[in-house]
């Protein structure tokens, strides 16, 4: 098992040369392993979607490398068609991109242009549909009468069906509900759990990132702030919430705690674990916090 995706010194120049010229991201390097769940999170502006839309060679460094399986993507600029397919990116709203007429065809489309046989197609569209909680009945509807959520997961399910190695996307709960955000984020997990996909989420919510991803890349001003395991970024929440994010309700709990003096960790960011914790320091088992 290696590194999926690397990015050596990676920079992002908006309009070079031009008087609004402006660096997104910075001297970025970083790696991340196969099957890993990789939480991407900062303030808005801070280079999230500048920095995913290199994974699959939209767009080309400004300067510096991205490297899949260890191969600089951009060695050989007529093999970047290569890698295109290798890393499945869902965009912010997707759903706005959906246009056939029904739902079969637009998860199908990605799959017909990857020139796979109508047999395979269509055993990669159920397949699809079926991990994003689209009912078999729904694929002869047109996509354009269904909830926004459905729609969403429609989109999303075109993703999929192409089978990426890497699914990246891009604040995938954005304007959903509680119970919409809840459903769709539950099924990308399960969808990586049972597939073994390598899975980055980007987000602004500290809350969905604790919730899902195992390892977490804190972004900040275009550049990398914190790289670690989740638990280990939440041992730093009082980093994060002076970076500008928020961090989740049990945890500002557990770092008011500290503030009143007690020794306890504070690298806590689910129920569960703050119940562990909690019984750990009254058993004084733990009082020596880090
Ligand atoms: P995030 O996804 O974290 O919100 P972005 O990658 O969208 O951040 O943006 C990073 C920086 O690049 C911001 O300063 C943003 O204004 C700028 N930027 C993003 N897209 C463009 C663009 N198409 N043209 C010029 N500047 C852009």
């Amino acid at each position: 098992m290696g590194a999926i995706i690397r990015t050596e010194n990676l920079s992002y120049v908006y309009n070079p040369a031009m008087p609004d010229a402006t660096t997104a991201i910075s001297d970025i390097s970083f790696e991340m392993q196969e099957h890993e769940f990789l939480g991407i999170i900062g303030p808005t502006g801070c280079g999230k979607s500048t920095l995913i839309t290199h994974f699959n060679g939209l767009m080309r460094p400004t300067s510096g490398k991205v490297l899949i399986d260890g191969q600089d993507i951009w060695a050989d600029k007529k093999e970047i068609r290569k890698f295109r397919f290798l890393t499945g990116l869902v965009f912010q709203y997707p759903e706005y991109q959906l246009f056939e007429e029904t739902v079969e065809k637009d998860i199908g489309y990605g799959p017909r242009n990857m020139g796979l046989s109508p047999q395979e197609v269509d055993e990669r569209v159920r397949m699809a549909a079926d991990f994003c909680g689209l009912a078999p009945e729904m694929l002869s509807r047109s996509p354009f009468e269904l909830s926004g959520g459905q729609k969403r997961r429609v989109a999303i399910a075109g993703v999929i069906a192409m089978r990426p190695r890497l699914l990246v996307l891009d604040e995938p709960a954005a304007g959903l509900d509680p119970e919409g955000r809840d459903t769709i984020l539950e099924q990308i997990k399960s969808y990586h759990r049972e597939t073994g996909t390598s899975v980055v989420l980007v987000s602004h919510s500290m809350e969905d990132v604790a919730k899902y991803a195992d390892k977490v890349l804190v972004m900040k001003d275009g550049g990398i702030a914190m790289y670690d395991t989740t638990q280990q970024i939440f041992a730093r929440a009082q980093e994060l919430l002076d970076i500008g994010l928020s961090v989740p309700q049990i945890t500002k709990v557990f770092l008011r705690l500290r503030e009143m003096g007690l020794a306890i960790d504070t690298d806590v960011y689910t129920v569960k674990y703050a119940a562990e914790t909690v019984l750990r320091f009254a058993e004084g088992g733990d009082g020596d916090a880090s």
